[in-house]
């Protein structure tokens, strides 16, 4: 589908620069939140940690696409960013790391897409493509590895360019809206379930039930898994929906489950459960922390209650390109289908103190351009 502004661009940018409305973070900030006076940080207090500016479109290169963003995800990593948690390696920056949108231009070594493509966009925006690591799919244990939204310009923005390789078709079944969650709670859920080796039939084990769980639940349900979530005490809202979503048991981090697991995830970003799961785990069994940082350690292991017996723990660090290529058809197929609360790009502080409140209503999505 090759619009009349697909063609437009291509030849106003060979004489004058196309220009893009973006939101841009120019300085750390805690984002102030209504009705709450408490200060954490020395950082500037902001309602509006971004601003609405008015950039030159980028120009793809050789292997690179020019996506008119169509829509972009709004994730709590945006909001470590904003409040210097992870760190860009300049300002002024354009966050965003689940884009959407239609290929508008290419590089003129493209070979994988035409103008008109609807692609994805995660978190991983380039590799090396050389080293070890990349050459056996593990782009993302890469030392270049960059990030969408960090290390280059993300999709908060019309615009974003990216190398053709880390771009992904989205399948029919997705609105871009819907499409924009899946590229980072999905990939990664997905990822570290493939990373906990877990299969048809075995019996999965998940720790905390955010974004990446609901989703993990869903993959693991359609691969006839026996699923239990495990919470902290009193989290009622994520335990109901958890058995909606199919959980054959719901309890406590530290309950014994009705059976032992074959693998468990652990999603949550404290120390105790590594110990809990290890703790319920059969013989030969892994768990798999899906987590930057953990805000306390692991608790002491005994090694012949946790460990002895090949037990194993391993943890997801970013996410692959295959990861994005396997998940997107897969959630088609099952289908998995996120529930979306949409903004304006200019509504983005909005949505970012939403999600810092805890308030938004499924994921957020910022909607950009037809
Ligand atoms: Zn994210
Ligand atoms: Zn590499």
């Amino acid at each position: 589908m090759l619009g009349s502004t697909g063609i437009g661009a291509e030849l106003l940018g060979l004489k004058e620069e196309v220009r893009m409305k973006a939101m841009v973070l120019r300085e750390f900030c805690e984002i102030e939140l209504e009705g709450e006076a408490r200060k954490r940080t020395d950082l500037p207090l902001k309602k509006a940690p971004l601003e609405m500016a008015e950039l030159p479109a980028p120009t793809p290169d050789l292997k690179q696409v020019l996506i008119k963003v169509s829509a972009c995800g709004v994730c709590h990593t945006e909001l470590d960013e904003i409040e210097g948690r992870l760190v860009p390696p300049q300002f002024p920056i354009i966050l965003g790391h689940e884009v959407v949108g239609r290929i508008e231009r290419l590089g003129s070594g493209v070979t994988k897409f035409t103008l008109g493509d609807r692609v994805g966009v995660a978190w991983i925006y380039s590799s090396c493509g050389r080293c070890d690591f990349c050459l056996r799919g593990d782009e993302n244990l890469c030392d270049q590895f960059q990030a969408t939204g960090l290390d280059a310009h993300g999709g908060y923005a019309q615009y974003i360019v990216i190398s053709e390789d880390f771009a992904y078709p989205i399948p029919e079944k997705f609105s871009d809206s819907q499409a924009a969650p899946l590229l980072c709670a999905g990939v990664i859920g997905y990822r570290a379930l493939r990373l906990s080796g877990i299969k048809p039939n075995q019996v999965l084990g998940l720790y905390g039930f955010g974004a990446s769980a609901h989703i993990a639940i869903q993959v693991a349900n359609h691969w006839g898994c026996t699923v239990f979530v495990f919470t902290r005490k009193g989290q009622k809202e994520h335990q109901a929906l958890a058995e909606q979503l199919g959980a054959q048991w719901v309890g406590a981090t530290g309950d014994t489950p009705p059976e032992k697991l074959d693998a468990a995830i652990d999603f949550t970003p404290v120390g105790e459960p590594v110990r809990e799961a290890l703790g319920v785990l059969k013989k030969g069994g892994r768990v798999v922390i899906n987590a930057i940082r953990k805000i306390n350690p692991i608790p002491e292991l005994d090694y012949a209650t946790y460990v002895w017996h090949e037990r194993e723990i391993k943890s997801v660090a970013n996410v692959a390109r295959r990861d994005a290529e396997e998940f997107l058809p897969l959630a088609a197929q099952i289908p998995i289908i996120p529930s979306v609360q949409e903004f304006e790009l200019q509504e983005a502080n909005q949505a970012l103190r939403l999600l810092k409140a805890g308030r938004m209503r499924g994921a957020g999505v910022l909607r950009i351009s037809e």
